[in-house]
């Protein structure tokens, strides 16, 4: 099949204890052609988390190495740890006309809207504040002092979903895959229509 259309970059954000990375691997379930941009990071991993499958996981070291060698997209200091965005990930989508699909946090998606206008850009609300304490505590994989970290980013970071060209409230799973899917669709058919016109 020929593309008749750009990749779609997605940008995905959403405070700590969203509920933003059952979202995302429920999403790809049900969009298989979709890439997903797996981040480099110097945090540990947590319990079930798999090198290259959720990050990439490395040292300080060898992620300054790859600040000083320019390989981020973009890369920021969250909690204490690194994270960047593969420059040579999201470039092969482009390059391949594949849809990919980040997780970033707010920092990230600005940069990345700044080099990829294009790109559609969500933010994953949870109901409350009360059900995101909630969530965050429940994971108990962080301590205390993370917890109350997580928490003050996350009141900071949905103060910037206007940014954003897309909400999502995470009130229940399903519905909140449903939206993102419907929306990504959406884009799809308008700029295969855009890319028609352009081409007449
Ligand atoms: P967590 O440690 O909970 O997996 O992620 C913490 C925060 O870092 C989340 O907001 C997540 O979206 C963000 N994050 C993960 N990967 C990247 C990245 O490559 N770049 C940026 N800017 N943020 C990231």
């Amino acid at each position: 099949m020929t593309r008749t259309r750009e990749a779609l970059i997605i940008i995905v954000s959403a405070p700590s204890g969203s509920g933003k990375t059952t979202v995302i691997n429920r999403l790809l379930e049900k969009m298989p052609g979709m890439r997903r941009s797996v981040s480099y990071t110097t945090r540990q991993p947590r319990e079930g988390e798999t090198d290259k499958g959720d990050y990439i996981f490395v040292t300080v070291e060898e992620f300054r190495e790859k600040i000083e060698k320019n390989e981020f997209l973009e890369w920021e200091e969250n909690f204490n740890n690194y994270y960047g965005t593969s420059r040579e990930q999201v470039l092969e989508a482009v390059e391949k006309g594949e849809d990919i699909i980040l997780s970033i946090d707010v920092k990230g998606a600005r940069k990345v809207k700044e080099v990829f206008p294009q790109s559609v850009s969500m933010f994953i609300m949870p109901p409350s504040v009360e059900e995101l304490e909630a969530r965050l505590r429940k994971r108990n994989t962080d301590k205390e002092a993370q917890v109350s970290l997580r928490l003050e980013e996350s009141r900071r970071e949905m103060e910037a979903a206007d940014e954003y060209d897309y909400l999502i409230v995470n009130e229940e799973l399903e519905q909140a895959v449903e939206e993102l899917r419907a929306i990504i669709e959406a884009e799809r058919k308008s700029r295969e229509q855009n890319s028609k016109k352009e081409e007449k």
